[in-house]
């Protein structure tokens, strides 16, 4: 099977050495393995989501040295296969309406949980409907409900074997992960009337769609895989591989995220860095080891 991979960055902001050293790891598994690179705009964000990044991504990647194959696809341009695959899940009775407030999951949110990853969710509506197709529910999210006590085992090709456990915050040993959501409800003024799938399921159909055999991603989304395999699984879609890369920080030990302007990758080229000056820089980062501002 030939090798295909893609990038995936969201169009929320501008993108930084964190991304350039992640998508360039993406970019050289693909030559390597002489296959294809596709790029898939994850705009699903209407809040936060603007054209304008769109255009500064693809000119920044291009000029870092990253080519891929066009057409370029867009997230927002593929609510029908999303809806079809929610649809096949709301049937097979893998995912359930959780009309939890706001104030619920707010508080559930304040249980300690990793800084990027979804809160755990505590199953209170998952009892309430019982096994087999619940109803539809327009003014409801909807969670997948997760094998209880089930860990996920996948060989991650940076990170090495991964066992990664789901189950619900009422269980008696903590899980790495719960019931997480696949359709968010419309937010007040959206202009998606029927609401928007979560980034787990649009990314499970598109990776099946495009033909992905490995994902290059940054390690914040390791948790993640072991959701989408339970997706694919539920979706009779194949698994693909996951190559997690390690994350960038600051000199302060943060995080690199979009607000750290000095370190977008516009900013370094006002700078007068060349691409190959700002491939240097990533490639000596280790992980947690800071990067200078
Ligand atoms: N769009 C996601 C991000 O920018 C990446 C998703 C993925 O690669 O699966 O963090």
């Amino acid at each position: 099977m030939s090798y295909v991979g893609r990038l995936a960055p969201s169009p929320t902001g501008l993108l930084h050495l964190g991304h350039a050293a992640t998508f360039w790891t993406a970019y050289t598994r693909a030559r390597a393995h002489r296959g294809t690179l596709l790029f898939r705009n994850e705009d699903l964000d209407p809040q936060r989501s603007r054209p304008a990044f769109v255009d500064a991504m693809m000119e920044d990647l291009a000029w870092l040295g990253i080519a891929w194959q066009p057409p370029m696809i867009s997230q927002s341009q593929r609510l029908p296969a999303y809806r079809a695959a929610f649809a096949r899940l709301l049937e097979s009775g893998a995912i359930y309406p959780c009309i939890c407030s706001r104030k619920d999951l707010a508080r559930m949110m304040h249980a300690p949980h990793d800084e990027d990853d979804e809160p755990l969710y505590d199953g209170r509506c998952r009892t309430a409907i019982s096994a087999g197709a619940p109803p539809f529910h327009p003014s409801a999210n909807y969670r997948f409900r997760v094998p209880d006590g089930e860990t996920v085992r996948f060989l991650d090709g940076n990170l090495g074997a991964q066992a990664i456990t789901a189950g619900s915050a009422r269980g008696t040993q903590k899980p790495d992960f719960g019931d997480f959501l696949v359709w968010r409800k419309p937010a007040p003024g959206d202009p998606h009337p029927g609401g928007l799938p979560s980034y787990q399921l649009a990314c499970v159909v598109d990776d099946a769609a495009m033909g992905v055999t490995e994902v290059v991603r940054g390690a914040d989304l390791l948790k993640s895989a072991a959701r989408q395999i339970l997706l694919q699984r539920a979706l009779g879609l194949p698994t693909v591989d996951y190559f997690h890369t390690a994350l960038l920080r600051d000199q302060h030990g943060v995080r690199l995220a979009k607000r750290h302007d000095a370190l977008a990758l516009r900013t370094l080229r006002e700078q007068g860095l060349t691409p190959a000056d700002v491939r240097a820089r990533f490639a000596n980062a280790k992980d947690g080891s800071p990067i200078a501002g």
